[in-house]
């Protein structure tokens, strides 16, 4: 589980904007260019040679 506080400290590494916790598939997710970063044993890997580019609409 990750904490709320956490979460509102985190921002994304690519651009700098807010993040969200996918609890369903357990990661971290852009709100602003949707890039998605791990989340490893609880806690969440913000690195841009980790995550996955956003869902392509
Ligand atoms: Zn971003």
């Amino acid at each position: 589980m990750i904490d709320t506080k956490l979460l509102e400290i985190l921002a994304c590494p690519e651009c700098k904007g807010d993040v969200e916790y996918d609890m369903r598939n357990e990661k971290i997710i852009c709100i602003d260019c949707g890039r998605k970063y791990p989340v490893k044993e609880g806690i969440p890997v913000m690195l841009i040679e980790e995550s996955e580019p956003a869902d392509k609409k």
